[in-house]
């Protein structure tokens, strides 16, 4: 007896998610000790020093099991959206709350609608349910194609994800598109928008996906700790939906899911408004600078309403940047082989890997 025939079928066939390569893995492989990462989408600012403070104070207490209800994040939080505390279900980093969703509403044979090239936990936690990801590719400006993915749903659909701004590519749909969608989509279907990089959107039409959940009560916002606020090593996001959908959740989730540690650096980061604005600055002024310096290279750049740009800068790439101590994301995963994804570093990282392109064109990169 093989322990692969008592596995789940769905389970078997799971490719794990690949994240991007630790700094430590790479500095160990090429035995340097000055890379730098602009792979994951994180702060290159660091955390909220709000957060770290409100984290030493909570150190203390951490023989104590969580707040399994959150209260403090909950109220804050539900004052800063102007949402009632029942509508607010937190998880360990978003993610969890993509898990939630797929096991409060998944049964086998359930399809799942989302564009593709997207976030690549969306099949992930779809197939581990059992559920048929349903993945209608971007349009020609590598953007959704909301009209093609409202033809998609039908009678087996289950979920439908919108990612906005979109991960892997930066792009985002603008409110009049974004309405128009969910106006057609019928009421049988949960829409999920998943708003990791909200904070980081310049566009003026950005979608109020938040005005939905009293007109569309199958609807949830998810939004995270993870990538603005600067606390991905943590693991905290949340989800916001109508009051008896976000019960359902509840009800999938474990009692403990975010650690006392976790809601504390994340209620102390909401009101560090000041480092969120430097982070937003910083990240504007990133992009500006990426989309000249990489055009000046001939080097196509998406325009990006997130934290990170996904650049048409041909096939090895990546290895060639690593060879440099330079880790960016591959994208050969999604089919989008000459391209790769770049998150926003600080300055002086942005113009290091601008300088290590440059020599990688002139002939003289990939030494070691
Ligand atoms: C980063 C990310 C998330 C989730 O991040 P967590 O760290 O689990 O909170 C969700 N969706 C998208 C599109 C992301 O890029």
């Amino acid at each position: 007896m093989a322990i692969a025939d008592l596995v789940n079928d769905h389970i078997r066939e799971l490719r794990p998610y690949e994240p991007g390569k630790p700094m430590e893995e790479l500095e160990r492989e090429l035995g340097i000790s000055s890379s730098i990462k602009l792979a994951s989408n994180e702060n290159p600012l660091g955390p909220s020093p709000k957060a770290v403070a409100a984290l030493r104070g909570a150190v203390g207490e951490v023989h104590r099991y969580p707040d399994g209800a959150c209260f403090a994040l909950r109220d804050r939080l539900s004052q800063q959206l102007g949402v009632s505390s029942r509508q607010l279900v937190f998880g360990c980093g978003a993610d969890e709350i993509l898990e939630l969703l797929a096991k409060t509403f998944l049964s086998p044979g359930d399809e799942v609608v989302f564009a593709w090239p997207s976030f690549a936990m969306y099949p992930i936690v779809v197939r581990g349910m059992g559920g048929r990801p349903v993945q209608v590719p971007l349009g020609a400006d590598l953007a959704h194609d909301l009209p093609a993915m409202a033809r998609a749903v039908n009678e087996r659909s289950k979920i439908v994800f919108v990612c906005n701004p979109n991960n892997p590519t930066g792009t985002s749909v603008g409110a009049d598109d974004f309405d128009r969608f969910v106006e057609s989509l019928p009421g049988s279907v949960i829409l999920v928008v998943d708003e990791a990089y909200f904070e980081f959107a310049r566009r003026p039409d950005f979608p109020d996906a938040l005005a939905w959940l009293e007109r569309r009560p199958g609807t949830l916002v998810m939004r995270t700790f993870s990538k603005i606020y600067g606390l991905a090593g943590l693991r905290i996001g949340y989800g916001i939906g109508d009051a008896e959908l976000v019960g359902y959740l509840e009800r999938a989730r474990h009692p403990f899911n975010v650690s006392r540690l976790a809601e504390a650096a994340a209620t102390a980061a909401l009101d560090d408004t000041e480092h969120v604005e430097r982070t937003r600055a910083c990240n504007a002024q990133g992009i500006e600078y990426l989309g000249r310096e990489l055009a000046a290279l001939g080097i196509e750049v998406l325009p990006s309403d997130a934290n990170f740009v996904l650049a048409r800068s041909g096939a090895g790439t990546y290895e060639a940047l690593l060879r440099e101590g330079i880790i960016v994301r591959p994208m050969q995963g999604f089919g989008l082989d000459d391209y790769i994804r770049i998150t926003v570093g600080l300055p002086e990282e942005n113009e290091r890997l601008v300088k290590a392109l440059r020599r990688l064109q002139e002939g003289g990169g990939g030494g070691a």
